[in-house]
């Protein structure tokens, strides 16, 4: 025991550090044993969740007999094995989840190169590395806590570099609008509305046969705003939509921004690293003003690690620094004066960059590029088993890792949306396969994604049957 505990309450004798951190490895290492044999629903319900979990915290100390709560905690999490196909979710690469560890106990703020050289330096080059593996040689960015934050920013950047609204506020009359697609993801509408632009000034235009933006009804929808006074500000291309992973027409749209004079955001949260694997689908990139990538989807890093890459750091800067000298004035040389805070929301920062980092520098990227590859042909590979059972139905062109499927009721029921719920919610209570699901055209969809390093080709094999197994018994 630290004979100094007195005087210094909360801190533990390297000791005690050992015993914790031993505990902590050993449930880390079981976890990762077990994980394939694991339910991957936690067969908990809420009210047995909150009595487990969910109680009041103590006022005396437990000290290690706190750490047996741990074994609730993770008896009680989803699993994310190879099965787990849910929503966008990366799967958590091991390397990764080590080094946030570590991130933590160095416990570095960064944000500004003066507050921490190696945190600062290490996002820089992740983020620099990050945009050439997608094609973006010379964007800069930083990373935030995910693809709403990024959207945010992109859009708030978008806002500032057309409107100039941080002095004054948005003018009642600006009518100012914004362009997306009707399958943009919910992140757009919130930050429209945490903005101050309104929800309502998101123009959502119409999709194609295959989920991408029509560009001729974008054109229209900007040119009838013009004739009405209004003023639109931006456009935002889908890389990805998050339901069908459909890709739009970036380089068409990027042309009517460009004609319009329009900020043109991508949101890439889910598809838009997929271009380290497949760069030709997402050639529209590179016209960007400001993209949205989610590597704790598609590089299967721990959550949280998002990253808003942009084309001019000043339009960062106009939209984000209110102190325009303050850091400047501590250092001469640019590298020492630069400060992540004048381009981000967030003034302290966590090392999110550490993680990714490591697990780049472990693997590769082109490991990670093989593991992107694989999502893509375990997708085709799923999509072709549907398309070989007739008891199965594809709903939507499998652009990217989403298939969106739906099963037809062997005895010939009326409401397939209702049993397609019912199918879901058996495979999921069962847990050896995770899908989630989504609305297509009105009809309820089965929705497998695969962002999963885990996933093998036998488990294509055990969504097959997983679903064709409920059905039998819905
Ligand atoms: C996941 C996702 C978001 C939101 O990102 P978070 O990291 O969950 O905040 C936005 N857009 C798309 C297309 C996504 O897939």
């Amino acid at each position: 025991m630290n004979t100094d505990r007195g005087r210094q309450p909360l801190e533990l004798s390297i000791d005690d550090y050992k015993r914790v951190l031993d505990q902590v490895s050993r449930l880390s290492v079981e976890w990762f044993e077990k994980l394939d044999e694991r339910r991957i629903q936690p067969p908990v319900s809420g009210a047995e969740a909150q009595a487990l979990l969910g109680g009041g915290l103590p006022d005396v100390g437990e000290g290690m007999a706190a750490l047996d709560s741990l074994h609730e905690v993770l008896a009680n999490a989803r699993a994310q094995n190879g099965r787990f196909l849910g929503y966008v979710m990366g799967s958590g690469e091991m390397v990764a989840a080590v080094a946030d560890l570590l991130a933590s106990v160095i416990n570095q703020n960064t944000s500004a190169w003066h507050s921490s050289p190696t945190a600062v330096t290490i996002e820089r080059g992740v983020v620099s590395s990050l945009a050439s593996a997608v094609g973006l040689d010379g964007f800069r960015g930083n990373l935030t806590g995910g693809g709403s934050a990024s959207n945010l920013m992109g859009l708030a950047m978008a806002r500032e570099a057309k409107l100039g609204a941080n002095e004054s506020g948005i003018s009642a009359g600006s009518g100012a609008v914004v362009y997306a697609s009707t399958e943009v993801h919910m992140a757009m509408p919130k930050a429209m509305a945490l903005l101050g632009l309104g929800r309502r000034q998101l123009r959502l235009i119409a999709v194609d046969a295959a989920f991408r933006m029509r560009v001729d009804l974008l054109e229209k929808a900007i040119a009838r705003d013009l004739a009405e006074g209004r003023c639109p500000i931006a456009v935002v291309g889908s890389a990805g939509t998050i339901v069908t992973g459909a890709i739009d027409p970036l380089e068409e749209i990027a042309a009517v921004a460009r004609r319009f004079g329009l900020w043109f955001h991508v949101d890439g949260a889910y598809g838009g690293l997929a271009a380290i694997a497949v760069p030709d689908k997402l050639r529209g990139l590179r016209h960007v003003d400001s993209v949205a990538l989610d590597a704790h989807k598609w590089l299967y890093q721990p959550v949280d690690c998002s990253c808003l890459l942009y084309h001019d750091a000043d339009a960062a800067r106009h939209a984000f620094s209110f102190t325009d000298d303050y850091a400047k004035a501590l250092a001469d040389d640019p590298i020492e004066a630069f400060a992540f805070f004048d381009e981000s929301i967030e003034l302290s920062r966590r090392f999110r960059a550490l993680k990714l980092w490591l697990s780049w520098k472990f693997h590769g990227l082109d490991t990670f590029r093989a593991a992107i590859q694989r999502d893509l042909d375990h997708a085709q590979m799923l999509a072709e088993a549907i398309r070989d059972q007739d008891s199965l139905e594809l709903l939507a062109p499998v652009e990217l890792s989403a298939v969106c499927f739906r099963s037809i009721d062997p005895k010939g029921s009326a409401d397939l949306n209702a049993f397609n719920a019912a199918v879901l919610k058996r495979i999921n209570a069962d847990g050896l396969v995770y899908l989630s699901n989504a609305t297509i055209h009105g009809q309820f969809a089965l929705r497998a994604c695969f962002t999963n390093h885990r996933t093998t080709d036998d488990d294509i094999d055990e969504v097959v049957r997983a679903v064709t197994a409920a059905a039998r018994a819905s």
